[in-house]
């Protein structure tokens, strides 16, 4: 056992949702609270962050019966960054409904006190000069970065997304995400061509397609567990990179495709119901059976 520390930073939200099976108002989600609620189930984690005065009481309790660490998490009088967003009836594409920054528009983390002891930080989805400044902050705590982002980084500040990779050990994106930034049509070349850029491995998530690990003489797919019944992938890449990152906190990435497995079976149960309803009742054992089922399903 490694039982490294995980830090996260970023947004922490109340999302509206419109997808086939239903509409929800006001759930707790957010990038940064999918990452730690899956990662959680592996380590203690530490979350980096802002809310307004208006976050609810069962969000504060959600996070601190989960192992996940609050004490920087800034309250600021405002409203909480909030998000929405509708699936299409086979959610293969989202439009995002509306984006209220709130609090989040001024927020400047100073992180006081940082639990983590040179362990893992990640950079979840959040303006890229926010995950630059909480990296400088914590350099001297971490012994490995690992950042995600969206489509509207690359769109606002592509140089900004080129230094976050740069100082990542992995960087998380998903599939056309790669391909935009990259200017690539094919996803392996998307994939070397990322690699190129600095970090040691680069993921690209494939939404229901499973995901592909690329580093230095190594490439594989994972594939995603089959079957499932999605009522919202809100989160999956999250809770994903969660995951990963809580995998690799007590095993190390020595063994990258085990780590992938479990970050593939612990997404499938965050699009298994709306928000992170299903991450509330997860155990190591419970996930056990749909890490087998991947390992099956490779094995053919
Ligand atoms: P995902 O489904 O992995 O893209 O993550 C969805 C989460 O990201 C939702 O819970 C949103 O609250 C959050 N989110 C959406 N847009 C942004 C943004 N511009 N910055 C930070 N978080 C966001």
């Amino acid at each position: 056992m490694i039982s490294n520390d995980i830090t996260v930073v970023g947004s922490i939200a109340l999302d509206t949702l419109e997808t086939s099976k239903g509409n929800r108002e006001n759930l707790l989600g957010g990038s940064a609270t999918y990452f730690s609620l899956s990662a959680s189930l592996f380590s203690s984690v530490e979350l980096i962050g802002i809310v307004g005065s208006d976050f609810p009481d069962s969000g504060w309790k959600i996070l601190k019966s989960n192992n996940i660490n609050c004490d920087n998490i800034e309250i600021k009088d405002g409203k909480t960054f909030s998000w929405g967003g509708r699936y299409s009836d086979d959610y293969s594409t989202r439009d995002t409904l509306f984006t209220e920054l709130g609090v989040f528009e001024t927020y400047k983390p100073i992180i006081k006190n940082s639990s983590n002891n040179n362990g893992i930080l990640f950079l979840a989805n959040i303006h890229p000069s926010l995950q630059l400044d909480v990296l400088n902050q914590m350099k001297s705590n971490i012994s490995m970065v690992v950042s995600d982002t969206m489509n509207l980084w690359l769109d606002m500040d592509l140089n900004g997304v080129k230094e976050v990779i740069s100082k990542s050990n992995i960087f998380l994106l998903n599939d056309e995400e790669a391909l935009q930034l990259t200017g690539q049509s094919d996803m392996d070349k998307a994939g070397q061509d990322i690699l190129q850029e600095g970090p040691d491995t680069v993921i690209i998530k494939l939404g229901g397609k499973g995901s592909l690990l690329f580093s230095k003489g190594e490439q594989f797919h994972v594939p995603c567990v089959p079957d499932i019944d999605v009522y919202d992938p809100t989160g999956a890449g999250d809770s994903f990179a969660g995951g990963l990152l809580g995998y690799i906190s007590q095993y190390g990435f020595a063994d990258k495709q085990e780590a992938l497995i479990h970050a593939s079976a612990i997404a499938s149960y965050t699009v298994s119901d709306f928000g992170i309803n299903k991450l509330l009742n997860l155990n190591l054992d419970t996930i056990k059976s749909r890490v087998d089922m991947i390992k099956n399903i490779m094995k053919d």
